[in-house]
């Protein structure tokens, strides 16, 4: 659970970081400035993992990247789960609980 709760700080440090210049009230006509520049969180829907293999967090708790592997797409809550999971994705794999 720790885990979970640094990659949350550490995503919501990144996000105030990368809006640093907007002001502070998010207006609500904003969202086409959204869409180029910030990473957004990944649609479950289009990755074929239900848990990031690396951690067990499920991918509908978010996830912030993928990785292909096997003709299939893996979402990973973060960049650091995805550099694992790509070492010894063989391993890892059967953790990730593939939905078909
Ligand atoms: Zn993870």
């Amino acid at each position: 659970m720790k885990k979970i709760i640094v990659f949350f700080s550490s995503t919501l440090f990144l996000i105030a970081c990368t809006n640093n210049e907007q002001p502070k009230q998010m207006n609500k006509k904003d969202s086409t400035a959204m869409q180029s520049e910030v990473p957004q969180t990944i649609d479950v829907r289009f990755v074929d993992n239900k848990k990031d293999p690396s951690c067990g967090m499920p991918v509908t708790a978010g996830i912030s990247d993928t990785a292909h592997y096997n003709n299939k797409v893996f979402g990973f809550c973060s960049k650091e789960c995805k550099d694992n999971f790509l070492k010894k994705p063989e391993e890892l794999v059967a953790a990730a609980e593939l939905k078909k």
